[in-house]
């Protein structure tokens, strides 16, 4: 993929790229089947990802008719990489099988003994299938991985609806952690032209799941005025739900774990903050038991704030603070779920559910009207990327086990066929406009948070 890659830094027309022949091999980030079992007995927060995470060659599958090859120049991890990578909570090859059953010749191609993971990324399109229509070699992308067969009627209300909904990189083969990416035409997006390369594939998961989860009429379609409750508000979803519940005149309530990240927190603009370590809740007395005078405490904490309860809860922990979230809901409330980081077997008191005629809402990721809606007001300079620090490829499995750890802020970036940081900048003029102040916010936190 080298000769792609100087191709474009040298700004290659499509004719250039078209004439360069395909590798055989690629290199990628991915997980082998063999390591299935490798973490079998052990604590979940002993499973490490870099002890599974390999980067080497994989054979280039062949492109079906919907799809294009993308040169991918940038990715960035996603929470769903480290799932992946310790086999939580089931092992994805089980996905790459299910979907190796669905019968279709393309279909099968994924079921490897190896999974290139990864669902983000922002790159060049190189070739492109013959049933491809909207776009052409030379196309600067990025890519949001909704994974969908358009074939199927299902797909056509709201395609996260569809039966054969995937996210792509995860419950896919051949992801964007890698040098090559295999895509179908329809997660394609106009890469924003003031961004870099890892700028540009930071977004598109995180931005898109915030954007439905709280902008959507499919998800909690906030208006001006709604208190929102964002938890892991310096996170990959929290740094981009503050972003929008201030862009759409709401007022956010941020919940971090550390000084620092408060701070950051407020330069985002977010003036309500909580330090949960510093306030040190314990919602939960013992594995079992959940203590409600904290919960009480967490929504005093709120209300001394803002004054009120939150209209809507940007919740995404899971187990650990679901019960508190429906808990300070205001009546007639929201939950807005979209996640489990902490455990999936949820608990809370249904009495303050019905009682106060509140409503626990699910998400998942977006579909590809939101997730272009969501991306355009990343090229507008509306909304901005979180990006904190860009690995490279060979370091992945270090990038993972950040966020792993919750030693990140916002997204991670990985540098794919980009050889170094902030190339791919087409509009200077947009990025000055913009200002850099805010384009590089989490960079200048990078490293200071933990
Ligand atoms: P992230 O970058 O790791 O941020 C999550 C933040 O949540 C952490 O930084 C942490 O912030 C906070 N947090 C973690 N555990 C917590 C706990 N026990 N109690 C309170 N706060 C806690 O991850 P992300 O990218 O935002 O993703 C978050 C979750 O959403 C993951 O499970 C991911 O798989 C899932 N997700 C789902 C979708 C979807 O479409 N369904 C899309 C994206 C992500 P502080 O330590 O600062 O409080």
């Amino acid at each position: 993929m080298k000769d792609f890659a100087d191709a474009i830094r040298a700004g290659a027309t499509a004719q250039e790229l078209e004439a360069i022949p395909l590798p055989r091999h690629y290199r990628a980030a991915y997980i082998r089947r063999e390591d299935e079992r490798i973490f079998e007995g052990l604590n979940s927060a002993e499973k490490d990802p870099r002890k599974t995470l390999k980067v080497g060659e994989v054979p280039t599958p062949e492109l079906a008719p919907d799809e294009v090859f993308v040169a991918t120049m940038a990715s960035a991890i996603n929470f769903n990489t480290v799932w992946s990578s310790i086999f939580e909570p089931v092992s994805t090859f089980a996905f790459l099988d299910r979907l190796g059953r669905s019968g279709s010749l393309w279909d099968r191609r994924h079921v490897q003994p190896y999974h290139v993971v990864g669902s983000d990324g922002s790159g060049v399109v190189i070739r492109v299938g013959s049933a491809v229509r909207n776009w052409k070699v030379g196309d600067k992308v990025t890519i949001h991985c909704n994974y969908v067969d358009d074939q199927d009627p299902s797909a056509h209300d709201d395609s996260m609806m569809a039966s054969n909904q995937r996210i792509w990189g995860f419950e896919t083969n051949f992801g964007g952690l890698a040098d090559l990416s295999v895509v179908k035409a329809n997660q394609l997006m106009k890469k924003p032209a003031h961004l870099s390369w890892e700028e540009a594939a930071c977004n598109a998961l995180c931005n898109s799941t915030s954007y439905r989860m709280l902008v959507s009429k499919n998800g909690a379609a906030m208006k001006q005025g709604d208190v929102v409750l964002v938890w892991g508000a310096t996170g990959g979803l929290g740094g981009y739900a503050i972003q929008y519940v201030l862009n759409g005149g709401g007022i956010p309530v941020g919940v971090v774990s550390s000084p620092k990240k408060a701070e950051l927190l407020r330069e985002m603009g977010c003036k309500a903050v909580i330090d949960r370590s510093a306030n040190n809740y314990r919602f939960w007395k013992d594995d079992n038991t959940q203590d409600e005078s904290e919960w009480r405490r967490f929504g005093k904490d709120i209300r001394d704030l803002v004054g009120e309860d939150p209209d809507i809860v940007f919740e995404h922990p899971g187990r650990s603070t679901m019960g508190a979230s429906v808990f300070v809901a205001k009546r007639g409330g929201t939950i807005m779920t979209c996640a489990a980081t902490s455990g999936y077997m949820i608990e809370y008191d249904n009495r303050h559910l019905w009682m106060k005629l509140k409503s626990i809402k699910s998400s998942h990721f977006a579909n590809y009207k939101e997730a272009y809606e969501a991306n355009r007001l990343i090229a507008k300079g509306m909304i901005h990327p979180v990006l904190s620090r860009t690995y490279d490829l060979t370091d992945v499995g270090e990038a993972c086990n950040s966020v792993r750890r919750n030693e990140h802020e916002g997204k991670i970036g990985v540098l794919c066929l980009a050889d170094e940081q902030n190339l791919g900048v087409d509009d200077p003029e947009l990025r000055s406009q913009v200002g850099e102040e805010k384009i590089n916010l989490f960079k200048r936190y990078a490293g200071s948070i933990s």
